[in-house]
Formats: C-alpha cells, structure tokens, sequence
C-alpha cells in the first residue's frame, strides 16, 4: 500500500524512516512538500484489496506503531491508497544457461523497503564485467 499526503505537522522533516512491527512494515520519506508512506501487508488479504476500505485496515494494522504514522494514514489526500504486489523471489542456482545468464532481480529480486536491490544488481554486473574481462570464453565467464 502506497500514499501521498500533504506532510502533517508532527512529521520530521528530511527523515526517512521506517517501522517494522507485528503484521506490516511501514516507511515515509519527503517528496517535495508532500510526504510519501508505505506499508506491507500480506497481499492476499483482502481487507486490503477494496480501494475505499484500505485505509481503515491499514490504520487499525498499525493502530499501536509509533507517531507519526498514524497522522500519516489519516491525513487528507487528493491521492487515492494505491496497491501493488510485491513478489521476492531466489531462484535456485545455476543462474546461467548456455550464453544467457541472470543478473539482478531476475535472479535475486527483493522487496523493495530493503533498499539494496539496485545495489546488488551492479554488483553483479561488475563482478560479470569483470569475469568478461579475465575470461575470452563467454560462457566459461557466465558460469564463474
Ligand atoms: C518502489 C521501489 C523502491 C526501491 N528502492 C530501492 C532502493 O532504495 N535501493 C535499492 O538498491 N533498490 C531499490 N529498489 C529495487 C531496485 O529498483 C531493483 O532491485 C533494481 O531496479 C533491479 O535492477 P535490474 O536491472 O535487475 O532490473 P530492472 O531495473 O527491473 O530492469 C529490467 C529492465 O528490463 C526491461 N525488460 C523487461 N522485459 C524485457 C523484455 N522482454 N525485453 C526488453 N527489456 C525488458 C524492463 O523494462 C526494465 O527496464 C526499489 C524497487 C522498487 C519497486
């Protein structure tokens, strides 16, 4: 679940921050003069899946999270609570085949309130760069 709202008095401002409780993590960050949430919910769950019923089950999931989360959630906002599913996966290795090879989210994806899934997808293409370089054989350089 994602909002925008104008930013309420009680939040700091240039902070982002983020909440991990019983059932859902929540983070805010500023953008321009608005502030920005999220919160993760299973997303089967279908208190979640009808539009106008999301924001009183998502207050009542973090009714006892920290302020200013609660003000984030109730503040008024021309922005509708928007849903997306979120999927993480780690596939088994080998992540290579022949001359095609997986690299970053296609192998690895995490969810993005980790905050380092773009950083690992460089990482991977560095250390491939760099196997490239050492190694003439593409696909020798895949496998390694
Ligand atoms: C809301 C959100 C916040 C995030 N915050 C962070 C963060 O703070 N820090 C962080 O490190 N990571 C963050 N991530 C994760 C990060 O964005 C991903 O891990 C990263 O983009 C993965 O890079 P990638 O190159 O593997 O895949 P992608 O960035 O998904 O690139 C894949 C590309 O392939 C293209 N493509 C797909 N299919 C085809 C096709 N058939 N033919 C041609 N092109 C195709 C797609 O259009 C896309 O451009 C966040 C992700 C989200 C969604």
């Amino acid at each position: 679940m994602h909002g925008t709202v104008p930013t309420p008095a009680d939040v700091p401002a240039g902070v982002y921050r983020q909440t991990w409780g019983p059932g859902a993590k929540f983070g805010f960050y500023p953008v321009r003069d608005a502030t920005c949430w999220y919160c993760t919910v299973k997303a089967s769950d279908p208190r979640f899946i009808d539009e106008p019923a999301r924001k009183d089950a998502i207050r009542a999931r973090v009714a006892t999270y920290p302020p200013p989360i609660v003000s984030l959630i109730g503040a008024p906002s021309e922005h509708p609570i928007t849903r997306a599913i979120i999927a993480t996966h780690d596939l088994e290795k080998p992540w290579v085949h022949g001359r095609i090879g997986l690299l970053g989210d296609a192998a690895h994806a995490l969810a993005p309130h980790l905050g380092q899934g773009a950083g690992q997808a460089m990482e991977d293409a560095v250390v491939l760069a760099e196997c490239l370089r050492t190694n003439p054989d593409v696909i020798a350089a895949l496998r390694e």
